[in-house]
């Protein structure tokens, strides 16, 4: 459904000017951290396919309304992508795991309605894969699952009950450019369950003590890779180990713990040895997402 950016039927040239407009000012505004630029362009395109939705279905045209929901929902990605990015430079880590999970909402749903040519166009599933690579940079390993018995559903587009035969809505599916989903209107809490596949990742555990450590200390994967990469860039990551002299470690306190990560105090642990093994990353760039299929590239310096 993304097709209709690049060939849009008479009366919808509105759908080639956004796709102009992202491909000219998305990748460089973000290469040169123009947040705000980016913000004001993308939520003026967003309001633009709003109103091609109303006109298609003003005119009675489905198809065209449920594509203006996919091109809404790949402007979004876009501006989540953006977003998420703010918080990186802020240093906002523990925020910027959200608005990773919302840039893997938008992209699991445009990746839900669009073939595999314009998946492969706009590089879809390679960016599935380096928001993934992202993912793991966090310490995150268990979250919080709840589950609840529904007493009370209804569907949100007829707003009947979807056990009833006159509701004919399949939740996830689009109708008139809207997705239908079931609206739980009482419940009942059964089990809160620690998890490490949840359905939705945003209800992280953490250990309290961890909590009041800095941001750049509780997330040093995240912090290093905000640093030292910039956004659109695929990487790899390589975790080895490094072996250092204690010479290396002056600033290190005997009663600290050990560098090595064995939690044992400094003094009786690699000092001792006289060197420290310890765990290393190594971030290999590989080149720039071509992620608004621009023919060329322009980057700010690099
Ligand atoms: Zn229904
Ligand atoms: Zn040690």
């Amino acid at each position: 459904m993304l097709r209709l950016l690049m060939n849009p039927p008479a009366g919808y040239e509105g759908f080639s000017d956004i796709h102009t407009k992202i491909t000219r000012n998305y990748t460089v505004n973000l290469h040169r951290s123009r947040y705000e630029v980016i913000e004001s362009m993308l939520l003026e395109q967003q309001s633009i396919c709003t109103s091609l939705k109303q006109l298609s279905r003003e005119q009675g045209n489905e198809q065209i309304a449920n594509a203006c929901s996919v091109v809404g929902a790949y402007i979004s990605f876009l501006l989540n992508y953006s977003r998420y990015w703010t918080r990186l430079h802020a240093q906002q880590y523990r925020a910027s795991w959200d608005k990773l999970q919302d840039t893997i909402d938008d992209l699991s749903f445009i990746l839900r309605f669009t073939g595999e040519e314009i998946q492969s166009h706009f590089q879809l599933q390679l960016f599935r894969e380096h928001l993934s690579k992202l993912e793991a940079l966090y310490p995150f390993t268990v979250f919080a699952s709840s589950e609840f018995l529904n007493l009370k559903e209804t569907c949100s587009i007829c707003g009947r009950s979807p056990f009833e035969k006159e509701c004919t809505h399949l939740p996830g599916e689009l109708y008139w450019g809207e997705v239908a989903h079931t609206i739980v209107e009482k419940c009942e809490l059964l089990s809160v369950a620690m998890v490490r596949n949840p359905m939705d990742k945003r209800c992280v555990v953490q250990a309290t003590e961890k909590q009041t450590r800095g941001e750049a200390e509780q997330f040093p994967m995240v912090h290093y890779f905000a640093k030292h990469l910039r956004p659109l860039y695929k990487f790899e990551v390589e975790e080895t180990t490094e072996t250092k002299p204690v010479s290396f470690f002056k600033d290190v306190g005997v009663n600290e713990q050990c560098p090595c990560g064995s939690g044992e105090k400094y003094k009786k642990c690699c000092k001792l040895k006289g060197f420290v093994t310890r765990p290393h990353v190594i971030f290999r760039s590989k080149g720039v997402f071509n992620i608004t299929c621009q023919d060329r590239l322009v980057l700010g310096e690099q």
